[in-house]
């Protein structure tokens, strides 16, 4: 009440119902980086959405390829109709994948991503004889979706602790967070401490109760670009075989060369045993998800009667053609070289903003998917009350620069303070500086 809207914005009873982020404008039309609002401002997206629109906004390439999908066959179920475009970009995605990772479920987004991989690995834990093992452990913070299931899983209690009588909460080990916990320890060492802790949860549930470990490679939105090396990684791997517990691997958000390789994994050399995917597969094109399994898991689970999981729009015709469009893009175009090359550069950028505000604790991430913790107090990385929310504050004086980035809101502080800095991989040099100045004069205006 009181507030005078504009024609151009959504209208105070818009009939669409989202999260309060505030009135934003209506969207005219987007190209590469920049988006256009029906305000009359350009925005440039350093938020990729969500981490989706990894090749750019109306891509040439992947307009023409949806565009003959289109005038061919808009829909054709999976169970009436095979079609080249879920086939051929299945086989592109198997080339990609570590050897043995070759059978693909195409779903349309990530929490169907991560919901397929939790019933196959049931299924497949039914199909072997064991029966016994239901139990998923997974970090918090984490997010993996909002679907019950996938939200099961997800180490963000705000978000889940309604839904607990409706499912069974699943075991949570802590994602290491190292620049939180004072980071005098060695890197290292503090992030294999943390890959222990899962054997200890496998111990205190019962190993013939635990199914599988679903990991983020690197950390999302919740935790804001975290990043265990090497050794967390391969630690992790061991754990699981030798307990015979299952590794997902959710590439939600790092999939199709975010972090710089096609797979985050890829910079640890660390084969997971399933891997859910989506944003970045279509880019924000169409909708888009998939499950990838080794066809020795698939063979067992269809032998036991077949896997009884699906959607309706699995595998739709559109979504592949523009998942396929976008996949060559992200190979032929090597924009995950592009992604560690900008990567760097912003990063650099990053750090010296750090150094120049002193309510930047810290910068971190890999290759594009970057974040900005912010706090009160960099000695204790205390962050500010959620009411003062500092991200939330620093994505609206963003916008009026026409910067845009994300964040995640924070309830209860469990998330910290953080902005995603996650432009879409290509973006080129001049870009960057762009973005790093639009940045700097939000960073001065949410000191002021
Ligand atoms: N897993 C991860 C790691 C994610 O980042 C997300 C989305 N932020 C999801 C799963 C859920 O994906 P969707 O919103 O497409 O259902």
């Amino acid at each position: 009440p009181g507030i005078k809207r504009a024609a151009h914005q959504a209208p105070a009873d818009s009939y669409l119902f989202y999260q309060a982020h505030g009135t934003r404008p209506f969207i005219d039309r987007a190209e590469g980086i920049w988006m256009h609002g029906q305000d009359g401002k350009t925005y440039m997206d350093a938020a990729s959405g969500a981490m989706v629109c990894n090749v750019g906004h109306s891509n040439p390439r992947v307009l023409k390829a949806m565009r003959e999908q289109m005038e061919r066959a808009t829909f054709a179920y999976r169970l009436q109709f095979q079609s080249e475009a879920a086939e051929g970009l299945a086989a592109e995605i198997v080339d990609l994948m570590p050897a043995g990772l070759d059978r693909v479920f195409f779903v349309s987004g990530g929490s169907e991503a991560v919901e397929s991989c939790l019933k196959f690995a049931r299924q497949y834990m039914i199909a072997t004889g064991q029966g016994t093992r239901y139990k998923v452990i997974s970090r918090h913070p984490s997010y993996h979706g909002s679907t019950l299931g996938a939200l099961a899983v997800t180490g963000y209690t705000p978000l889940s602790a309604p839904f607990d009588p409706m499912m069974r909460p699943m075991p949570k080990i802590a994602t290491p967070r190292h620049y939180l916990d004072g980071g005098t320890e060695d890197e290292d060492a503090y992030a294999l401490r943390h890959a222990d802790m899962l054997e200890e949860a496998i111990l205190r549930e019962g190993p013939d109760t635990v199914m599988a470990f679903i990991v983020e490679p690197v950390g999302g939105a919740s935790t804001g670009a975290v990043v265990p090396g090497a050794p967390y990684h391969a630690r992790i791997r061991e754990i699981c075989d030798k307990y015979g517990i299952l590794l997902i691997h959710d590439e939600v958000m790092t999939g199709v060369g975010r972090t710089g390789a096609f797979l985050a994994s890829e910079h640890w050399k660390v084969v997971p045993d399933l891997i859910a995917m989506s944003k970045g597969f279509a880019a924000g094109y169409a909708p888009l998800g998939a499950m990838i399994a080794p066809s020795r898991m698939v063979a067992k689970v269809l032998d036991a009667g077949g896997y009884a999981h699906g959607h309706t729009y699995a595998g739709n015709p559109i979504a592949c053609a523009a998942g396929r469009a976008v996949v060559r893009e992200v190979v032929e175009r090597d924009l995950s070289a592009n992604a560690r090359i900008m990567g760097a550069r912003q990063m650099a950028g990053l750090r010296a903003l750090k150094e120049e505000f002193p309510f930047i604790g810290d910068v971190r991430g890999l290759g594009l998917l970057q974040a900005v913790e912010f706090v009160a107090d960099r000695e204790t990385m205390r962050v500010l009350p959620p009411e003062l929310n500092a991200a939330a504050r620093l994505v609206e004086i963003a916008y009026e620069k026409g910067l845009i980035v994300y964040f995640r809101r924070t309830r209860g502080g469990q998330s910290g303070d953080h902005i995603m800095v996650t432009p879409p991989l290509t973006i080129t040099d001049k870009e960057v500086d762009t973005l790093l100045e639009r940045l700097r004069d939000s960073l001065v205006a949410l000191r002021k």
